[in-house]
C-alpha cells in the first residue's frame, strides 16, 4: 500500500505545474497557459459523452444512444484522452503521482460543482472499483482517489463498497466478436455490502478514463438492479471511439 506519509509528502511538495513543471506561487498545480492548452472536450453526445470529431448528433444525442440508450443518464468527461492528459493520467495511475491525481480531480470537482449548481445533486458518489488482484498490485484505486477529492469539494458522501469488481476484464477493444465482448463483461460487477445504498435513488459514478462505455455500463447495470434509478457518470478523460 502507498503510505499516507508518501501521499502527504507528494501533496505538499513545493507547488509546480503538473504539465510544464514551472514553480507556481498561488499554491495551484496547473499554470494558466497549460490549462488553456489542455484538450478540453467542447462538444459530445449528451448521453454517452462520445466526443469523437464529426460524430453526427441529433438533438445532441448520437445514433448509438438513440438506438440503444445507455444505463446511465449522462457520461460527462473533462478531456480528450490525448497528450498531455494521457501521460498525466498514466503518471497518476501507474506511478503513484498523487499530486497529478489531485490536480486533475480538482478540475473535475470544479466542473461537477458548476454542473450540480444547475441540476439536482446525486445522493452518493461511487468510484468504479478495481478487482482485488489489481488493487493489491497497484496499492490504490485511482477512481477512489479522484472521488475522495470530489466528495470533499461537493460535500457529498462516498461509498467505495457499493459495487465490487469480481474479476478483471480484458479491454473490450482486444475482443473481436460481440459474443466474447459480452462474455468478458458478464457478472464482472456485483453489489457489495453497502448499507449506504439504502433508499438511495440517484448516484454519480466516477472513473479516471472511459474507453468504451461497455465496462462502466455493466457497473451501472449492477447498481440499477439495486434500485438506483438515475446514474451520472463522470470521468477525467474519454478516448475517441
Ligand atoms: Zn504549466
Ligand atoms: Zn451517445
Amino acid at each position: 500500500m502507498v503510505s499516507s506519509w508518501r501521499r502527504l509528502l507528494l501533496a505538499t511538495l513545493p507547488s509546480t505545474c503538473i504539465v510544464c513543471a514551472r514553480y507556481l506561487t498561488d499554491g495551484s498545480n496547473l499554470c494558466l497557459e497549460c490549462s488553456q492548452e489542455l484538450p478540453w472536450i467542447e462538444s459530445a453526445c449528451n448521453r454517452c459523452g462520445n466526443a469523437s470529431l464529426n460524430l453526427p448528433l441529433h438533438h445532441g444525442v448520437c445514433g448509438a444512444c438513440r438506438l440503444r440508450p445507455p444505463p446511465f443518464r449522462r457520461c460527462l468527461s473533462l478531456f480528450h484522452y490525448r497528450s498531455p492528459v494521457d501521460s498525466l493520467v498514466a503518471g497518476f495511475k501507474f506511478n503513484a503521482r498523487f499530486d497529478i491525481g489531485y490536480a486533475l480531480a480538482l478540475l473535475l470537482a470544479n466542473r461537477m460543482h458548476r454542473y450540480y449548481a444547475e441540476h439536482p445533486r446525486p445522493d452518493l458518489l461511487i468510484p468504479v472499483p478495481l478487482s482485488r488482484a489489481r488493487l493489491r498490485e497497484r496499492g490504490y484505486n485511482q477512481a477512489l482517489e479522484i472521488t475522495r477529492v470530489v466528495a470533499k469539494h461537493l460535500r457529498l458522501p462516498v461509498c467505495a463498497t457499493a459495487v465490487l469488481r469480481t474479476r478483471d476484464t480484458l479491454p473490450q477493444s482486444q475482443l473481436h466478436s460481440s459474443h466474447s465482448r459480452r462474455r468478458n463483461l458478464r457478472q464482472a460487477f456485483q453489489i457489495g455490502p453497502a448499507p449506504e445504498l439504502e433508499g438511495v435513488r440517484y448516484v454519480a459514478v466516477l472513473d479516471d478514463v472511459v474507453t468504451t462505455t461497455a465496462t462502466v455500463s455493466e457497473c451501472c447495470r449492477a447498481l440499477g438492479g439495486r434500485g438506483i434509478a438515475t446514474i451520472d457518470l463522470w470521468c477525467l478523460a474519454r478516448t475517441g471511439h
